[in-house]
């Protein structure tokens, strides 16, 4: 795979280095090898994105074409990614350590975004009202906002650049996109595919460096005009705050602590292999972890039996390796974060049934691995239990009635996601209509798709991404009175 030395920043539909002459390595998680580097952006970078993308939305190619060439161009770009999917997925498997069949999955998958929103661009449809004034019409349309800021975490760029930009793009507005430090070269990759797809200089702009230089300048502009954002509460609650003292509309997918519930009626050796891939896929670091896994009593020990016996064969190693199923942790500060929360759970009187220690593989053992981890006997108000640990760590729990497990699964700061198994489909209903998640999988988990709607409920964000609706994110309403009696009665009573 060959990859270039440096990534500039791609703005205005050119490469350019960054103003501030400096760069940061790219790591590879599973070497720890220095690959590449990006640019270190800086504030009078993100001034020029912006710039390139207002510019971009008010004049030009981009506000001349109908919403049909803009789906067309959408499709186009789709097809430019799955002609590189393969490459894509290499690069950002090297820069954030996932495995190879997950990002070729996510890269194989990714056109479909651009597609579906493609096909959505031309049919945005307005609305006309029935009014109760005399001789007046009243309609309203849709419109784009113009230039959207989209920041990504490093788990998963291009998928989550495609989330944002799809609907972003096909709604007419323009973008500044800004990958995380750990992970960037991917998204840079898929700039060099812009001007191919037949994107107008301006129209996306991708801006690297670390979030806390760069980021408040991004989000804070002036000329931007909303925001989309996926990556942790903490950063979260910062941009939220600068949305709210700039009165801008924000779409943000956060983190969670998902509840993944196993009822003794459920088929066990399924609800097993579900368990597992609630908390060891990606090497735990999704969103959508079933990170909390909640056992009716009759079964927790028998359950935890079949989970441990399965998460122990879990193989870790390279993640281009088609033996492996857990990569490295993407980068040493999360990796220390991680095994910052061992001391924690055996502080607050969890027992470890499988792991609790980085892996002692004398092949691997230098690198950032962490051996599947299962704790028992784990109360909800521990911090195990209550905290985002964006790894391989499980935290098993276990309930007697059905209420009960409402009740624990409901006890979370998050709701992005939960998990639900049970043979008894009226059950499984039953507690899916009151766990407060913005997605419920029923005798199945971590199950994605463009057409249907992703986010969170409490602190796991606000709005939705995918779907149809997740277009509204991007576009606000216009309303417009037409009088049509010739005439305009008297000028001091509201008509
Ligand atoms: P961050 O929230 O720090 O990073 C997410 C994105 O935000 C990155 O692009 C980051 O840039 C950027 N960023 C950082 N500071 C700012 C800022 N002030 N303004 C605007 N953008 C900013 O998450 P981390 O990557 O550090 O991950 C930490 C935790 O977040 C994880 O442990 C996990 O709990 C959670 N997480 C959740 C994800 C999800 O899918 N919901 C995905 C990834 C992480 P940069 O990286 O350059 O600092």
């Amino acid at each position: 795979m060959t990859t270039r030395a440096r990534y500039g920043q791609y703005i205005n539909g050119r490469w350019e280095k960054p103003s501030s002459e400096q760069w940061i390595d790219v790591v590879n998680p599973f070497s720890q090898e220095n690959w590449s580097q990006v640019a270190r952006g800086s504030k009078q970078d993100v001034d020029r994105a912006v710039a390139a993308a207002r510019d971009a939305f008010l004049d030009g190619q981009w506000p001349a074409m109908t919403a049909t060439q803009r789906g067309a161009l959408l499709r186009s770009l789709g097809d430019r990614i799955a002609e590189h999917a393969e490459r894509l997925a290499e690069v950002e498997s090297r820069d954030n350590g996932k495995l190879i069949a997950e990002m070729r999955a996510q890269l194989q998958y990714a056109p479909e975004w651009f597609y579906y929103f493609g096909g959505l661009a031309d049919k945005i449809e307005g609305m006309v009202f029935p009014t109760d004034k005399a001789d007046m019409l009243s309609y309203a349309k849709y419109e784009p906002y113009g230039v959207v800021a989209a920041i990504t975490a490093w788990n998963s760029p291009l998928l989550l650049a495609a989330y944002k930009l799809a609907p972003a793009l096909a709604a007419g507005n323009t973008v500044v996109l800004k990958p995380s430090e750990h992970a960037s070269v991917s998204t840079m990759e898929l700039a060099d595919l812009f001007a191919d797809a037949g994107v107008p200089p301006g129209v996306i702009n991708v801006v690297s460096g670390y979030g806390h230089e760069i980021g408040d300048a991004l989000t804070g502009h002036p000329d931007v005009a909303k925001i989309t954002f996926t990556g942790s509460e903490a950063t979260g609650k910062r941009i939220a705050g600068i949305a709210a003292r700039d009165i801008k509309p924000l779409t943000l997918e956060l983190g969670g602590k998902s509840a993944n519930i196993v009822f003794d009626d459920a088929d066990l050796d399924l609800a097993a292999v579900g368990a597992v891939t609630g908390f060891l896929s990606a090497g735990g670091q999704t969103c959508v972890a079933g990170s909390r896994l909640l056992v009716q009593n009759s079964i927790y020990d028998e359950f935890v039996e079949k989970v441990v016996s399965i998460a122990k064969a879990a193989r870790l190693g390279d993640p281009f390796s088609a033996d492996t199923h857990i990569g490295p942790i993407a980068n040493e500060a999360h990796f220390q974060k991680i095994i910052g929360y061992f001391d924690i759970a055996k502080a607050d009187g969890a027992d470890c049934v499988l792991g609790g220690r980085v892996h002692q593989d004398s092949e691997i053992k230098d690198g950032w691995f962490i051996e599947p981890t299962v704790y028992t006997n784990v109360d909800n108000s521990m911090r195990i239990a209550q905290e985002e640990i964006f790894g391989p760590v499980l935290a098993v729990l276990s309930f007697e009635t059905e209420e009960e497990a409402i009740r624990i699964a409901n006890d979370s700061r998050y709701g992005l996601a939960a998990g639900v198994w049970s043979k008894d489909s009226a059950r499984a209903l039953r507690v899916a209509d009151r766990i407060q998640a913005g997605t419920v999988w029923i005798n199945t988990y971590r199950v994605v798709s463009f057409m249907t709607p992703f986010g969170g409920y409490k602190a796991s964000g606000s709005g939705r991404e995918n779907g149809a609706v997740a277009i509204k994110e991007y576009l606000q309403l216009k309303s417009y009175w037409i009088g049509t009696s010739g005439d305009v009665s008297n000028p001091f009573v509201i008509r």
